[in-house]
């Protein structure tokens, strides 16, 4: 939009409202003077306000309302305007052609309407345009997977999955609408236990595709009215990570963690709904439908100006652990395949890894998740659990690993940084200890760093230090090698 209003131009603003009510105060009679004027739309008084700024009709704002109102219209600017001036007609689509007619009618500057900030020169805009998501530069599902694979480590069905769910759901918004079929929305549900990689999955895909990304937890969630967070808060998160930019979100990422904590508990006999209400209430988020949200705050009050977000576009993610799903899918295997071997066929069922890819929606409506929502993630992706080797790959194989990012913060010090693969097969398996999956990497390999990244920088003829099984199981300290004994192309320069 050219005609946009900027926080920058906030100053000049409040120059031109005061020019413009000096015009006014003029006008006035000494009996108006005298009387507290309000604010048409926040009521508040003139003492409070500050000087409130006249329209045609006697229709009083002030500054604060004012500039809500330009940063309403400034993402919304598109509408129907018409200007009367008694005389004839005139009908615009835009807002800031709108302040235009204004001015030239009233005959004073009412606001800046245009942008101090000086436009974005062609190239930048050209480029900005090209970055933005289109079918032209819409990642086929090699790449998307190719991309994830620089990152995640494994998981290779579910990343296949997600790459294709998130080509067809980017297809289907980015194309021309074809009225005799209506591609359906393609939402995602994500099975795997706590730490194997979906959120970092969510992440590192909506910094790929460069849509914005809200990341929300159910078991915060609540209905309308009672104490957390209402369903509707999800889609203010993801506004404000699009900037504010309604066009923006709604072609973006959300995903609710934890959907398994709002199963039904069949098991209690007291009235505990509250998940269940919970799912019945993101149902009409998931299916698509026009949602009121505040602009740059997170509760709706009647000071914060509401847009519209339509959420047919975005894309939801759910994701949860579902403890116990692995047992139902058992039972239901084994009831299935009954007869005879039945004890043989739950030892080889119990020794499966990958029962959870088995999963169906029925397995899932008996956790207690509620058909409808099911029905409205129409993906299932399930992860798998992190194994010693996998937690080995994740140390040192991705883009940003944690041996890396050790390795480089080392290297500034002019030190080479090493561990034996015996030391990395340590970390991993205190890391399984923990239970919670690849996320217990960082705390468990932070304990033994912190020594080594207080003392070596102490001396500065070390070359190479190299992590080793001994010393993670202090049975000795690592191995340490001075510049003069190693062969210097081998370790990082001297500053
Ligand atoms: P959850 O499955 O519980 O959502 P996260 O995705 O939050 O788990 O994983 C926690 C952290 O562990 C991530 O930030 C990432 O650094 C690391 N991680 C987890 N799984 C993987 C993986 N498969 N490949 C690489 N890193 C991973």
């Amino acid at each position: 939009m050219e005609d946009n209003f900027t926080k920058d131009t906030e100053d000049e603003q409040v120059k031109d409202n005061e020019q413009a009510g000096a015009s006014t105060e003029e006008t006035k009679n000494d009996d108006t003077e005298k009387r507290t004027r309000y604010c048409s739309s926040c009521r508040r008084g003139e003492d409070k306000t500050g000087k409130l700024t006249e329209f045609p009709g006697g229709f009083l704002l002030c500054n604060d309302c004012i500039q809500k109102g330009l940063n309403f219209f400034g993402n919304n600017s598109k509408g129907d305007f018409t200007i009367n001036d008694g005389t004839s007609e005139k009908k615009m689509d835009n807002f800031g052609d709108f302040m235009k007619e204004l001015e030239k009618l009233t005959g004073f500057p009412l606001f800046k309407i245009n942008p101090v900030k000086k436009a974005a020169p062609k190239k930048e805009k050209a480029a900005q345009a090209s970055k933005e998501l289109s079918l032209k530069n819409l990642p086929a599902p090699h790449v998307i997977k190719k991309h994830l694979d620089e990152y995640v480590v494994g998981q290779d069905r579910a990343k296949k999955s997600i790459a294709v769910a998130v080509y067809n759901h980017y297809k289907r918004i980015l194309s021309p609408k074809n009225k005799d079929v209506e591609i359906q929305k393609s939402n995602l549900l994500m099975l795997g236990p706590t730490g194997c990689g979906k959120t970092y999955l969510v992440q590192t895909l909506a910094k790929m595709l460069d849509v914005p990304l809200a990341i929300a937890d159910a078991t915060s969630l609540t209905e309308a009215g009672y104490i957390g967070d209402d369903i509707e808060s999800v889609i203010s998160k993801l506004l404000s990570a699009a900037g504010d930019d309604v066009e923006k979100a709604q072609k973006g990422i959300v995903f609710i963690d934890e959907i398994d904590k709002l199963a039904r508990k069949t098991e209690t006999r007291s009235r505990d709904v509250s998940g269940e209400s919970v799912q019945q209430g993101l149902l009409k988020l998931l299916e698509g439908s026009s949602i009121e949200v505040p602009v740059g705050a997170s509760s709706k009050s009647a000071m914060v100006p509401l847009v519209t977000v339509d959420t047919s576009n975005i894309l939801f993610i759910c994701g949860g652990a579902f403890p116990d799903l692995e047992e139902i899918i058992k039972k239901r295997l084994l009831k299935k395949s009954s007869m005879g071997f039945g004890a043989q066929l739950k030892d080889s069922y119990d020794r499966d890894v990958t029962v959870l890819s088995k999963v169906t929606t029925e397995d899932l409506r008996e956790f207690g998740m509620i058909p409808e929502f099911l029905g409205r993630l129409p993906v299932i992706v399930t992860l798998e659990a992190m194994s010693e080797d996998m937690l080995v790959r994740i140390l040192s194989e991705p883009k940003n690993a944690i041996l890396k990012q050790y390795h480089e913060l080392l290297a500034i010090d002019a030190v080479d940084l090493q561990f034996t693969d015996e030391a990395l097969h340590i970390i991993a398996k205190k890391a399984m200890e923990k239970d919670i999956g690849a996320r217990a990497l960082r705390a468990v390999i932070e304990e033994y760093m912190l020594d080594i990244m207080y003392e070596i920088p102490k001396d500065p003829n070390i070359g190479r230090v190299t992590i080793t099984a001994d010393y993670l199981e202090n049975k000795g300290g690592p191995i340490i090698e001075m510049r003069g004994s190693i062969a210097q192309d081998s370790v990082p320069a001297l500053p």
